[in-house]
C-alpha cells in the first residue's frame, strides 16, 4: 500500500493527555515491532504497576495490573510513532491540514488540504481516507458522524516536577465536582489532569487552587515547579454512530471515532488497537473488494465491552456518593480492585466487571 499521513501539527507536538499507556497496549506496540518498544523503553517512561482511586473523602484503593504499564509524555511517544511510519515507507507530511473531503461516484475519493505554512490548497485523491484526526475530527464532522453525549466535561493538564508522594501508581481522585488524574511519566515529572463539567469550566483558571480541593492531593504541588503549561481540551464525550463512510472510501479510528471520557485511560490503547483493525480491513478490501464495513463489526466485536464499562464508570464519576460506595465496597475485597483495574487497563476482558455478581459486589 501507498500510505500519505497528513498532519496538521509539526512534530514533536503537544497533546493534552495523561500520558499513560495502558498495560495491553505493550502488546500492540511489539506488534507494530521490536524498534517501536525498543524506542519506548528508550525514552525513559515511567512504570505504572498499578491504579490509585481517590473517593472525595480522601478515602483510597489500590488496584495492581499483573504487569505494568508505560507512561511517557505524548510528545516523544507520538514523535516515536511517527517515527516508524516514516521507517516503514509512509510519506509524512506535517503542517498540512485536511479541510473537505472529495466524493467519486458517491465514495470518498480523497481530501483537500491546506499546508498551514504557505496556506496552499491541493486535492490529494486516496483509496481510503483514514479520519485519524482526534477529537475534533474534520473527517467525521464533513461525512456528517459526530454524536455529542454526557456527561460533558473539558479537561486541564499540566506537567508538574518533584510532586510529592508520587511513586508507581496513575492516581485518579474523584472530587465534587470533577476529578483529577495524576501519574509519573519519567524523570521526576508528574502528568497532571484536572477534569470538570464544561459549565464549570472557569476553574481552569486557578489550576493548583482547584487541586488543592481534593483532600488527597492537597499540598502536593508547588505551582513554580510547573514544567509544561496548562493546556485545555474538550468537550467530551463523542462519538460516531458508525465508523465507515455510508458510501465507503473512508472510515474513522481513534478519537475521532469515539471518546467519551479519560477516566479509564483507555484512549491511546483504543487508538492503537483500532488502528490494527482498521489496517485490516483496509488490506483486505484493496485487495478483494469486500465492503469496509467489516471494520465497523470488527470493532463492535472488540470494543463492546469495553465502551459499556467506559461509559458506566464515566457516568459513575459524576456521583461522589457512588464513588465513596464503590470505593469502600473495594477496600473490603481488594480483588474486585484488581479486577477493575486490570479490566480498565484492557489486561482482561471487560465483561470480567460486567457480571451481576462482581456489579452487586462493588455496590451493594
Ligand atoms: C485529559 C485527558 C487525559 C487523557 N489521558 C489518557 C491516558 O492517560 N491514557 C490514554 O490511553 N488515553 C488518555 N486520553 C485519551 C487520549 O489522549 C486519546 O484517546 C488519544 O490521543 C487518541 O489518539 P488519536 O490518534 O485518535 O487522536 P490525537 O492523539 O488527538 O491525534 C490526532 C492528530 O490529528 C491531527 N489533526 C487534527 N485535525 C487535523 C486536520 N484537520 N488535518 C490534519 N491533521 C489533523 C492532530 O494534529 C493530531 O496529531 C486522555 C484524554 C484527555 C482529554
Amino acid at each position: 500500500m501507498r500510505v500519505l499521513l497528513l498532519d496538521r501539527a509539526r512534530f514533536p507536538r503537544e497533546k493534552p493527555c495523561s500520558e499513560y499507556l495502558s498495560p495491553e497496549s505493550t502488546r500492540v506496540l511489539e506488534r507494530l515491532g521490536k524498534d517501536v518498544l525498543a524506542a519506548v523503553t528508550a525514552a525513559s517512561p515511567a512504570q505504572l504497576t498499578g491504579m490509585k482511586v481517590v473517593a472525595p473523602s480522601g478515602t483510597g484503593v489500590v488496584g495492581r495490573f499483573e504487569t505494568f504499564s508505560f507512561a511517557l509524555p505524548r510528545t516523544r511517544f507520538d514523535t516515536i510513532l511517527l517515527n516508524a511510519a516514516q521507517t516503514r515507507g509512509v510519506e509524512v507530511r506535517e503542517g498540512v491540514k485536511v479541510e473537505e473531503l472529495v466524493y467519486e461516484r458517491g465514495a470518498v475519493g480523497g481530501v483537500v488540504a491546506r499546508d498551514t505554512g504557505h496556506g496552499t490548497r491541493e486535492t490529494l485523491r486516496a483509496r481510503v481516507v483514514v479520519g485519524a484526526d482526534g477529537l475534533r475530527s474534520v473527517v467525521a464532522r464533513r461525512l456528517g458522524m459526530v454524536h455529542t453525549a454526557g456527561p460533558r466535561r473539558i479537561a486541564f493538564t499540566a506537567h508538574v516536577a518533584d510532586v510529592q508522594g508520587v511513586d508507581d501508581l496513575g492516581e485518579m481522585h474523584v472530587g465534587r465536582p470533577g476529578y483529577v488524574g495524576l501519574g509519573p511519566i519519567g524523570e521526576g515529572v508528574t502528568t497532571v489532569a484536572l477534569v470538570v463539567p464544561f459549565a464549570e469550566a472557569h476553574r481552569g483558571d486557578r489550576f493548583f487552587a482547584e487541586l488543592n480541593r481534593f483532600p488527597a492531593i492537597a499540598g502536593r504541588f508547588d505551582p513554580r515547579r510547573l514544567v509544561r503549561r496548562v493546556l485545555a481540551t474538550g468537550p467530551f464525550a463523542r462519538w460516531s454512530r458508525r465508523p465507515v463512510a455510508t458510501g465507503g472510501g473512508a472510515l474513522l479510528v481513534g478519537d475521532a471515532a469515539d471518546f467519551f471520557d479519560p477516566f479509564t485511560g483507555q484512549g491511546i490503547y483504543s487508538a492503537l488497537r483500532g488502528a490494527e483493525l482498521a489496517a485490516a480491513a483496509i488490506v483486505d478490501t484493496l485487495a478483494t473488494g469486500a465492503s469496509l464495513r467489516q471494520y465497523a463489526s470488527a470493532r463492535r466485536r472488540e470494543f463492546t465491552g469495553k465502551w459499556l464499562l467506559e461509559r458506566m464508570i464515566g457516568i459513575a464519576v459524576g456521583w461522589p456518593a457512588l464513588i465513596e460506595r464503590v470505593v469502600g465496597r473495594m477496600l473490603r475485597r481488594p480483588e474486585l480492585a484488581d479486577l477493575l483495574v486490570r479490566a480498565t487497563g484492557n489486561c482482561i476482558p471487560a465483561r470480567a466487571v460486567l457480571t451481576p455478581r462482581v456489579l452487586a459486589g462493588l455496590v451493594l
